[in-house]
């Protein structure tokens, strides 16, 4: 019989075809379908007259058709289907994207269910690519999130199928399923998807998100344990006074702290797992290098990993300098030396003449060997993954491992999610830190800020213009990179230097551009989020962000940090047209807190969780259902009796706990697979 773990191709109704779409989606065996959980429900005792219906909220409409479908081909590959229907309270217009099968199914004067958004129109209410169905469901029904070859109908039709396959072990214990009050598996997979009633739907849900953050958790649990054991390269003798002389400024006592915190975790005999964290100019750079040069200074090599090419080199030239004359000894190693450059390097490095290696990826070849690794450190870990990390720090014995993140994510989330390390804080800046000043404006400022920007120039100073990154989205008037260098060149700055930076460009082009921007060849550069890492042009000013409404404010303290690195005094103007009050005060909070760690907690409190944690900045998985905001209780009692666990079995090896195990097997390959 189908069970858990058979591959979706044998799920009864899914061929080759579909099993592949399905892949892309993550979806691989009848397991991981049953786990891609609706992103939504339409509950049909909940149905809303259009005119009384919240815009841009999904609501649940039944409607009676109107007119015929009309058909407008906006430009190849694009058709519109339009329609309007109508209830008892007014009418609205429908509009779908390509779907010809579900516009040709659409009957004049048929009554049909439709969910999505409602938009307010000048002349009519609009709704965009919604779900419609057959007017006769009842209950409470699953939304998914489809595509245009997979509609959420056909996930819905599966997923009943796959209920019917054997589900599997429980990878919750009975007895803390007992213990805080939780339904089995079988409820809870059953009631996910196809809920009974609201409250069996809550019930699932509620033990569906202690399971996510059960089993990440235990997952951390056993991965720190396991390193906790074992032993690390001994760094007994301490040199930070030594190194201290070698500054030309005194570290801050948060440093310096820090340094303590890694000294102290190198000299304990076990190998060290810290995570640095840090804003953004707090000094994390002088952090690794004292601990680099106590490596040294004992006897042992240093790997210095970042994740840009220009980045590695800023690096390298902040340490040789700071090491000239003290018998540390520094190398560079990217991709773009000659094939002998990087032959010597590797030879200094594998014979022990290199104390400190600086790199990029190039560090994790195959064919780079150390003399003896004791110390592997990782500058913006969020551009690395995990197994990355591992691979850098098993290229010595017992390597003492130290991440560096300038992500400043809430205190009590951070414990969590580097479950896997310790964690040292610099909360504190360097003295005479430039303060920035930030302004909001609206995009009717553009001919000033040009203005403001040639004057800077004018006195030879440097600026930023950042867009935001755009998907093929005809209906967002929102300005590209490209298009808007263009315009720039050719008009308002024809005669500058200006430069252009975003992400579909190789690596070594835009190393090129970054390159041009540090020496000052160019005057003016247009990018997208891509300069958000650690770069430093003391020279540039001015920090211009367009659709700052787009960004996540974390993500604009980021960019902001690109400037005020230098003695001139530093602007970042934010241009919105959005009329949102949410916008508005999200921007105010950019505006009023120079202070990345407090930013990071109004982000998570504005924008909603979902937004905050997505898209793997943490090197973690995704989390399916559990949100770690809004879910913090949950979290909180999860990681309760995961300690409860571990005491009573510290590998989790007895029988009861095997689907456990099995669960964290399975999210950990996925992780480093
Ligand atoms: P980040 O934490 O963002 O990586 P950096 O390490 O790049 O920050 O440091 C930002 C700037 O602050 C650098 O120019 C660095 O030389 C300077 N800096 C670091 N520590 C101190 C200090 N204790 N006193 C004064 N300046 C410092
Ligand atoms: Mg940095």
């Amino acid at each position: 019989m189908a069970s858990n773990n058979t591959d979706i191709r044998y799920l009864k109704g899914v061929g080759e075809k579909r099993a592949e779409i399905l892949k892309s989606k993550g979806i691989d065996t009848i397991g991981t379908l049953l786990r891609f959980y609706p992103r939504d429900y339409i509950d049909y005792s909940d149905i809303t007259p259009i005119y009384d219906c919240f815009f841009n909220m999904n609501v649940c409409i039944k409607a009676r058709v109107t007119s015929y479908v009309s058909e407008d081909k906006k430009r190849p590959g694009m058709v519109l289907y339009s329609f309007t229907a109508e209830d008892s309270s007014g009418s609205m217009q429908v509009v779908l994207f390509n779907q010809k099968y579900l516009a040709n199914k659409i009957n004049f004067g048929s009554e049909y269910l439709f969910y999505g958004k409602l938009e307010g129109g000048y002349y009519m209410r609009t709704m965009k690519s919604p779900e419609i169905f057959e007017v006769g469901y009842s209950g409470i029904h699953p939304i998914y999130k489809a595509s245009a070859k997979m509609s959420s109908k056909n996930i819905e039709k599966l997923t009943k199928t796959a209920l019917s396959c054997s589900l599997g072990d429980d990878p919750i214990p009975q007895s803390v399923r007992d213990k805080n009050g939780l339904c089995d598996l079988a409820f809870a997979l059953e009631n996910i998807h196809f809920p009974r009633t609201k409250e069996s739907l809550a019930r699932a849900k509620r033990r569906l998100v202690f399971e996510e953050l059960f089993i990440l958790q235990t997952g951390l649990a056993l991965l720190k344990n396991k390193k906790r054991t074992l032993s690390g390269s001994v760094i007994k003798r301490d040199f930070k006074a030594e190194f201290e002389g070698l500054l030309s400024f005194p570290l801050t006592s948060a440093q310096s702290r820090v340094i303590d915190e890694c000294f102290a975790d190198m000299a304990s005999g076990r190998v060290m797992n810290r995570l640095i964290q840090g804003d953004v100019g707090s000094g994390k750079t002088a952090v690794a290098a004292a601990v680099c040069y106590i490596t040294a200074k004992n006897g042992y090599q240093s790997a210095f990993m970042a994740p840009t090419e220009i980045l590695a080199e800023q690096h390298f030239a902040t340490l040789s300098a700071l090491f000239e004359g003290s018998g540390v000894k520094c190398g560079l190693l990217t991709g773009s030396l000659t094939a002998k450059q990087k032959r010597e390097i590797k030879e200094d490095l594998s014979q022990g003449r290199i104390d400190i290696i600086v790199g990029t990826h190039a560090l994790l070849t195959d064919n780079v060997e150390f003399n003896s690794l004791g110390l592997a450190v990782t500058d913006e870990q969020h551009r690395f993954g995990v197994a990355q990390r591992a691979k850098l720090a098993a290229k010595g014995k017992n390597t003492h491992t130290l991440v560096m993140s300038a992500t400043p994510i809430p205190r009590t989330l951070a414990l969590i999610i580097h479950g896997d390390l310790d964690i040292s804080i610099i909360d504190e800046y360097p003295k005479g830190r430039q303060s920035i000043d930030t302004y909001c404006v609206d995009s009717s400022y553009h001919k000033r800020i040009y203005n403001f920007i040639k004057k800077h120039i004018a006195e030879g100073r440097q600026a930023y213009i950042v867009c935001p990154l755009v998907e093929e989205n005809e209906e967002l008037d929102i300005k590209s990179a490209n298009e808007y260098f263009d315009e720039l060149s050719k008009g308002e700055f024809k005669g500058y230097s200006l430069g252009l930076l975003h992400g579909k460009m190789s690596g070594k082009e835009k190393d090129a551009v970054m390159r041009r921007f540090k020496d000052d060849e160019i005057q003016l550069l247009i990018a997208t989020t891509v300069i958000e890492v650690g770069i430093d042009v003391p020279n540039a000013v001015l920090m211009v962000i367009e659709n700052a409404d787009r960004f996540g404010l974390s993500q604009l303290h980021q960019l902001r940090g690109r400037i005020g690195r230098g003695k001139h005094k530093s602007s970042c103007i934010l241009i919105s047209d959005s009329k949102s009050e949410e916008t508005a005060k999200r921007l105010n909070v950019i505006k009023a807190s120079n202070d990345g760690f407090n930013i990071a907690d109004e982000d998570l409190k504005l924008r909603g969780p979902g937004d905050f944690l997505g898209n793997r900045q943490h090197g973690l998985p995704d989390l399916k259902i559990a949100d770690f905001a809004s879910d913090m209780e949950t979290l909180r009692l999860a990681g309760a009796e995961v300690r409860a666990l571990l005491i009573d079995d510290r590998n989790l090896e007895s029988k009861d706990n095997r689907p456990l195990r099995e669960a964290i097997e399975e999210l950990y390959q996925k992780l480093n697979g």
